[in-house]
């Protein structure tokens, strides 16, 4: 077998009642999050009750995939094994467009060049065959 010549991977998302739909819609690359049919708020992380309201009558909905950049750090050293040849990697805190913040990646950019405020978009990194994370990158915008 050739697994032990891979590199480790990262500690990854288990699934569970409260997100397999989240997960399987990555997996699609599909990016949704949860809406409350009681007052109308939209939240992640998904759980299983309304954060607003503590209703349980939670939607899922396609979510529009933007959003910018509330706070960021730039990881030089790896946490784990499995991010060992991820260095130097941005950890970032995004507001999506929705309104919910998600803690997430930024990619495909230099990490130097993120800022608070910048726009991005959301991105999927196939990291197995059933996992699949939401990450983000750059949104940039054409210049004329
Ligand atoms: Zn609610």
């Amino acid at each position: 077998m050739t697994s032990s010549t891979l590199p480790p991977l990262p500690p990854l998302p288990r699934p569970y009642q409260d997100t397999a739909a989240y997960w399987e819609a990555a997996r699609e690359h599909r990016f949704i999050i949860q809406k409350c049919n009681n007052c109308g708020e939209y939240q992640f992380y998904p759980r299983g009750v309304c954060s607003h309201c503590l209703s349980s009558d939670l939607a899922w909905q396609d979510a529009s995939g933007r959003g910018e950049v509330y706070s960021f750090s730039i990881n030089y050293r790896a946490p784990h094994p499995g991010f060992a040849d991820k260095t130097p990697f941005v950890l970032a805190l995004v507001t999506l467009a929705e309104g919910p913040r998600m803690m997430t990646n930024i990619v495909d950019c230099d990490p130097d060049t993120v800022q608070i405020g910048m726009a991005v978009t959301v991105t999927f990194d196939d990291v197995t065959e059933e996992i699949t994370l939401p990450k983000f990158r750059p949104a940039y915008t054409k210049v004329r």
